[in-house]
């Protein structure tokens, strides 16, 4: 059986960045975590949330954490791209359409965004956005725009085997307390490892014991195929045009696997649905998303981009994991036992920082950032 310092269970955005830092420290690492399922609407799972080809990268938030760490991740992508030569970072801008534009542009300031107020007739000129809802509008210039989260995955997962972790990609059926450490199994065998860190998104609730206070809020996307990419930039907008919708967020148009290139449109219903039992979970991800959702988000990109020639819709289901701090989970849970899960529908883009910070647990010195270790302590049921 392999021995190791540390198993990561999750390969996804934190965990892969987690076995990345673990590993490119000098810890003897496991990153263990199955690929995406070859079809969604048969598979078991489980999901993840990062199936995707855009998550909006920003420095400028609403909270000065996300702010912080998305800032200190954001410094660190020319050097994740160069090394694993996988790109993943695409620079095309960001408007912010809020009620609490001040917070936004003070929080991006302060950890070095360019951010700066604009207006309804700028951003329509710019880029066509027509925003007609009177609240304030920001704009954040590149790095700010988009990052591939396949590809970063794929980044930070061939860095940490480079750096010599060893890399399961199936999933882990259990993760049992043993003498002096854990054993991690599945179909595949089995990992032994002195400590542990769960990083499983939205799945893996059986594995640990401790049941974490987290919700997990199913998100649907429109995918709208466009032929020309024009200038669109990435866009989060609160109060938009479709009442039934309470925000919405855009990537703009990407190429898709299936050949298409398409702006891909989500964001929040008003009534922010729960799926609470594993089995909801699965049979959402077989499906194609929430109906009105989808017409919803449709109706909000028509008006949003009146000028825009869209020539085919698609749709997809999604999982976001939110915790009750509005903030990752990254600390232990149990000897031995430490968690980062929570990524609360904006991890994508900093998921390097919060991956080294999990990581950083592991460390002789444990935690000894100046964002408060509080800030990120799990919370249980
Ligand atoms: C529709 C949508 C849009 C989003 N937009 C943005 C955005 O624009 N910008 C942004 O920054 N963030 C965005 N996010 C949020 C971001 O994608 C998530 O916060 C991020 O993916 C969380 O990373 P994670 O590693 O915690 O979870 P995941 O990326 O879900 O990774 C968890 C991994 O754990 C694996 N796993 C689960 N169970 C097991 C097991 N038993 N054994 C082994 N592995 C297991 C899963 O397969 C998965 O790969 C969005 C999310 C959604 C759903």
């Amino acid at each position: 059986m392999t021995t190791v310092d540390v198993a990561v269970i999750g390969r996804g955005l934190v965990g892969s960045a987690a076995a990345r830092h673990l590993a490119e420290a000098g810890v003897s690492t496991a990153l263990i975590g199955p690929a995406e399922p070859a079809d969604r609407t048969t598979s078991p799972g489980p999901f993840s949330s990062h199936g995707d080809e855009g998550r909006i990268t920003r420095v400028t938030a609403h909270d000065r954490v996300w702010a912080t760490l998305a800032a200190r991740s954001i410094t660190r992508y020319p050097d994740i791209a160069r090394r694993s030569e996988v790109s993943f970072h695409v620079p095309r801008g960001l408007a912010v359409v809020t009620a609490e534009l001040d917070e936004w542009i003070d929080n991006g300031l302060i950890t070095g965004s360019n951010v700066r107020k604009v207006d309804a007739a700028w951003l329509r000129s710019s880029t066509g956005i027509e925003v007609t809802n009177g609240l304030g509008v920001a704009w954040e210039g590149s790095p700010a725009g988009y990052i591939q989260p396949r590809r970063l995955v794929e980044a930070q997962t061939k860095l940490a085997a480079a750096a010599g972790a060893t890399v399961v990609s199936e999933a882990a059926a259990s993760a049992k307390p043993i003498a002096g450490g854990y054993e991690v199994s599945g179909p595949w065998g089995s990992i032994r490892a002195d400590r542990m860190l769960m990083a499983t998104g939205a799945f893996g609730r059986h594995l640990l014991d401790a049941e974490l206070r987290l919700t997990r809020a199913p998100r649907t996307v429109v995918m709208a195929e466009m032929a020309d990419p024009g200038n669109i930039p990435s866009l989060i907008l609160e109060q938009p045009p479709d009442a039934r919708l309470r925000s919405i967020y855009w990537v703009p148009p990407v190429w898709y696997p299936d050949g298409r290139l398409c702006l891909k449109i989500g964001g929040t219903l008003a009534t922010d649905p729960e799926l609470a039992s594993d089995e909801e979970l699965v049979s959402w991800f077989h499906g194609n998303g929430d109906p009105t959702e989808i017409e919803a988000l449709t109706a909000t990109l028509r008006a949003l981009l009146p000028d825009a020639a869209i020539t085919s819709v698609s749709t997809a289901p999604c999982v976001i994991t939110n915790t009750p701090t509005g903030h990752p989970y990254v600390g232990w849970l149990d000897d031995g036992l430490a968690v980062a899960i929570g990524g609360n529908g904006a991890a994508a883009k900093s998921s390097d920082e919060i991956g080294r910070l999990a990581a950083s647990l592991f460390g002789a010195d444990g935690w000894t950032d100046a964002l408060s270790a509080d800030t990120f302590t799990p919370q249980t049921v």
